[in-house]
C-alpha cells in the first residue's frame, strides 16, 4: 500500500470513492454569509477589540497569556493561542482547547490532533508548514462543552486579530461551533458543507471537527469529500481566481 493509500486506510477512507458534485446551489456573495441570512456587520469596535486589532505577533501573544477577559481564564492552565505558519495559506479554526491541549499549549493534540495530522497529510499539507491552527477561543472550557456565546464574543478579537495577520487563501471552519461563530448562524454542519462562504473576504469552508468523526465513523467519507474540495479550492485561489461561491 503506498503512504496514501495508508492515510486514507487511517482515516477509515478505503476502499476509495468517487467524489460526488455538489449538491448545493452557491451563497450569496457577501461577507460572513450563511444561508437565510443578510451579511452581518462585525461588532463594533471597542477598546479592547481595536487595541487588539493593532497588536503584533508578540504582543498578541502576551495578550493571550494573560487574558482574563472572560470566565474560562478561570479553569485554564494555559491559554493556547494556536500553532503553525504564521503567514500560511490555509487556516483551520476549531472550537477550543480541551484537555490535552490545554496542558500542552497546543491545539489539536491528542487524538483528534492525529486525525487532524492525518486528514492534512491526505490532501499533502502538513502542520506548520503553509498551515496555521487555531481555535475560537483560547482557554479551555470546562468538561468539553462549547464555549458560551459571551465567551466567544470576548475572545473574537484575538482569532480576527490572528486572521488579519496571517492573511489566509483559505479558511476552513472545524465543526458547528467554529462554523456558527465565524459564519453567525444555527444551521446545522451537515447543511453547512460542501459550499463557499467569504469571511471578511477570505473564502472559508466547513468541515466536521475530527472530534467528531472519531465518533461518527459514517461521516469520515464526506470529510474526504469535503478535503478534496478544499485542496480544489486552494488550487483555483494560488493560481489567482477570485472565488466567491
Ligand atoms: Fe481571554 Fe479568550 Fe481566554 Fe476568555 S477564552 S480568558 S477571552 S483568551
Amino acid at each position: 500500500m503506498n503512504r496514501r493509500a495508508l492515510i486514507l486506510d487511517e482515516l477509515g477512507l478505503l476502499p476509495l470513492w468517487v467524489r460526488r458534485e455538489r449538491a448545493h446551489p452557491p451563497p450569496a456573495k457577501a461577507e460572513r454569509t450563511a444561508p437565510g441570512e443578510t451579511a452581518p456587520v462585525l461588532t463594533a469596535a471597542d477598546d479592547r477589540a481595536s487595541r487588539i486589532a493593532r497588536m503584533s505577533w508578540p504582543e498578541l501573544r502576551e495578550s493571550v497569556r494573560t487574558c482574563r477577559a472572560c470566565g474560562l481564564h478561570a479553569g485554564r492552565k494555559q491559554a493556547v493561542l494556536g500553532v503553525g505558519d504564521e503567514q500560511a495559506d490555509w487556516l483551520f479554526v476549531g472550537e477550543g482547547p480541551g484537555a490535552e491541549e490545554d496542558a500542552r499549549g497546543e491545539p489539536f493534540v491528542g487524538q483528534a490532533g492525529r486525525l487532524l495530522d492525518n486528514m492534512l497529510a491526505a490532501i499533502g499539507l502538513k502542520r506548520g508548514s503553509d498551515v496555521y491552527i487555531a481555535n475560537t477561543v483560547k482557554c479551555r472550557p470546562p468538561g468539553n462543552r462549547a464555549p458560551e456565546p459571551s465567551e466567544a464574543a470576548q475572545c473574537e478579537p484575538y482569532l480576527l486579530r490572528q486572521i488579519a495577520l496571517i492573511q489566509p487563501r483559505l479558511i476552513v471552519a472545524l465543526g458547528k461551533t467554529a462554523a456558527s461563530i465565524l459564519l453567525q448562524t444555527d444551521a446545522s454542519l451537515g447543511s453547512l458543507r460542501g459550499r463557499v462562504y467569504q469571511f471578511q473576504g477570505i473564502p472559508l469552508l466547513v468541515m466536521y471537527h475530527p472530534a467528531y468523526l472519531l465518533r461518527t465513523l459514517a461521516d469520515k467519507a464526506k470529510s474526504w469529500e469535503d478535503l478534496c474540495q478544499a485542496r480544489e479550492l486552494m488550487a483555483r485561489l494560488k493560481a489567482g481566481e477570485r472565488v466567491l461561491n
